[in-house]
């Protein structure tokens, strides 16, 4: 029974993207499933089984998880402060980048505690001043992890780095950073070091700049179907939908929501949605976003609240019960995760990652095809099944008809796009 809102994980799409990811690559492919999985959950062994050879992830925490799901998968976590579980994570097979003299103390100490030797990726900023070890101190990192290689305590089996400027296929900043990090490769040899794994390209270089494909690519957001080269068309992989909890149908010059920055220029129906900012809805979307019921668009009216959103129906009869697409993959007309970060003003990342706890996971792989069907398409006329039909809760409400069939004086898509502002301030 669909009774929260609801969020489906599209197997087949991540299995496709995959694919496609491991046949673009030159080298070897790094599913990167860091955040859950950009929030679509466990998904180890299906991309190891549609051409992933490798699996990334920030944490040791994040990879411990992964280990348990992934046995024998080759393993890298690249994000860690200096007392993390390093002992555990060498017992565990996950590599381990490293980006100071001083972590790689730590791990040094934490292989031989483990009584075997850590296998490290020396990680080396290329240009974005976030993370990795600042030039100035590459040569020195590369002397130490050759001291403590020659010691036993450690492995070095590759170099890292990653580009700040990617998402802009031509941009000379990429130019300048792959020879950058060519030339940390070849200080890293002469000071005695041979990386056999160089790695630098993420999701928009391996579609866009085979020249940094070296021998392995680590692609996060194209597995999930966003695409920063804006270059393939990737297939998204997430539904969200909830069903409308109530409705009321309220005069002309009814404010909506806190501080009524929506207030209705007509006689119409609010439909409720039991879903807000508390469940990753941004709220900065508030006065520019759209649901889809019954194949067609309405908006979302008045600010987010944590838990609710209000949608204006207009006069088409939406029920209680029915089931509103907040995004999916947009195949059938619903409104997009890209569409959603451009009401928002962030990055499809950020909404994908976002989809808060609350909301019930459904993977398709594990519900019947009859539900599957169900949930993706919206039944365009009454009520699900289950339901019974409550008393019509205002004034008589036109014929429940296919939304397509009938024209209407609510403008719809695009053309409503625009932050809807308070007009007539009649609060009632
Ligand atoms: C997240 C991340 C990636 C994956 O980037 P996408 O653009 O999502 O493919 C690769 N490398 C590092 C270091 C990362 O943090």
């Amino acid at each position: 029974m669909h009774t929260t809102a609801e969020l489906t994980v599209d197997a087949a799409a991540i299995a496709h993207n995959t694919r496609m990811f491991s046949e673009r690559t030159a080298g070897q492919l790094m599913a990167v499933l860091k955040a859950d999985g950009f929030g679509h959950g466990s998904l180890a062994p299906l991309v190891l089984a549609n051409g992933a050879d490798w699996l990334g992830v920030t944490s040791i925490a994040e990879a411990m998880t992964l280990r348990a799901e992934a046995p024998a998968a080759p393993l890298l976590s690249w994000l860690n402060p200096l007392d993390a579980d390093y002992e555990a994570a060498i017992r565990a097979d996950v590599d381990l980048a490293v980006s100071s003299m001083r972590q790689l103390r730590f791990v040094a100490a934490a292989a031989s505690r483990a009584r075997r030797a850590a296998r490290v990726h020396l990680h080396l900023d290329v240009g974005m001043n976030r993370d990795g070890a600042p030039r100035g101190e590459w040569a020195a990192l590369c002397e130490m992890a050759r001291l403590w290689q020659a010691q036993g305590s450690i492995d070095v089996v590759g170099v890292m780095g990653h580009l700040s400027s990617a998402s802009d296929p031509t941009s000379p900043e990429t130019d300048r950073e792959r020879m950058i990090f060519d030339n940390g490769v070849r200080v890293a040899r002469r000071r005695g070091l041979s990386p056999r794994i160089r790695h630098l390209a993420a999701s928009a270089a391996t579609l866009t700049r085979p020249d940094t494909h070296y021998e392995l690519s680590r692609v996060g957001a194209g597995l999930y179907g966003i695409d920063p080269s804006r270059t393939v068309a990737l297939r998204p992989a997430l539904t969200l939908t909830a069903p409308v909890v109530s409705v009321r149908r309220v005069p002309r010059g009814s404010g909506v929501g806190y501080g009524h920055t929506y207030t209705t220029s007509s006689e119409t129906t609010l439909a409720l949605l039991p879903l807000g900012y508390g469940d990753g809805l941004p709220r900065t979307a508030s006065g520019r976003a759209f649901v889809q019921l019954r194949r067609r668009r309405y908006p979302v009216v008045g600010l987010f609240s944590m838990d609710q959103i209000v949608v204006d129906v207009g006069n088409d009869g939406i029920q209680p019960g029915e089931r509103a697409t907040v995004f999916g993959p947009g195949t059938s007309g619903e409104p997009t995760v890209a569409e959603w970060a451009d009401w928002a003003g962030t990055l499809e990342h950020d909404i994908v990652v976002g989809v808060g706890a609350r909301v019930h996971r459904v993977d398709r792989r594990t519900i019947p095809a009859a539900a599957a069907a169900s949930a993706a398409i919206p039944q365009p006329t009454g009520l699900p099944e289950p339901i019974a039909p409550p008393e019509p809760s205002g004034p008589p409400t036109s014929p429940a008809v296919p939304a397509l069939a009938r024209s209407t004086d609510r403008p719809t898509g695009s053309d409503r796009a625009l932050p809807r502002r308070k007009k007539n301030c009649a609060a009632i």
